[in-house]
């Protein structure tokens, strides 16, 4: 089946031309919205499945279309983790919308309750730790990195930014009683899992072997 640019309606596959308006051009369904904008947008919501929304939204956010991904992502955000981590992100950073730090901080609260614990932590442990909607509290930042890295080393996903800013934490005695050799040790973790930040932080203070 392919569907007529001009009216929409569905022709077979052999057509040379559309039986309702005689048009001769042909392509997907969704090639037919979008060259009816803003019939589009309505698409993408109300045609799309959730699994596909999910997939086409990242490729709106990597493409920067994000008002695209910002229509998919609420869509399915009641029951992805994934879209209301991406969506807490935007609002964060104000991508496509003014910044929110409220709403930032919702999502990823949300976004941590349907299973994305890992990124949704260390996102609000950034937040907490920089006062962003929220007065900064060095020890919940250190509880959110914390449950970041451990969440995200039972995923094999272990991210070298969260090892870092707990280096950084043990090193300044933030959020947590002051221990150096802890610091400089996950500072040296990090560094060796090339995570740039962390190696010059060690360079900065001769810590290098
Ligand atoms: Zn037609």
């Amino acid at each position: 089946m392919k569907y007529c640019l001009a009216c929409g309606s569905e022709c077979a596959d052999n057509a040379n031309f559309c039986m309702e308006c005689g048009g001769q051009k042909f392509g997907t369904h969704e090639e037919y919205a979008k060259a009816h904008m803003p019939f589009y947008d309505e698409w993408l919501t109300d045609f799309m499945d959730d699994s596909d929304a999910l997939d086409r939204a990242d490729e709106f956010f990597e493409a920067e279309d994000y008002a695209h991904a910002k229509l998919l992502y609420q869509k399915i955000a009641p029951n992805y983790g994934l879209a209301c981590a991406r969506l807490g992100y935007m609002y964060e950073k104000g991508l496509g919308m003014e910044i929110d730090y409220p709403r930032a901080l919702a999502y990823y609260e949300r976004g941590a309750q349907l299973g994305e614990e890992a990124e949704c932590a260390l996102r609000l442990g950034v937040m907490h730790e920089e006062g962003l909607g929220v007065g900064v509290n060095y020890k919940t930042a250190f509880q959110y990195y914390e449950a970041a890295l451990r969440l995200g080393e039972s995923l094999g996903e272990e991210d070298e930014f969260a090892r870092f800013k707990l280096g950084c934490f043990y090193f300044n005695g933030y959020g947590v009683a002051q221990d150096r050799d802890k610091g400089i040790a996950m500072l040296r973790q990090a560094a060796s899992a090339g995570y740039g930040p962390a190696l010059d932080m060690l360079k900065k203070f001769g810590l290098t072997d």
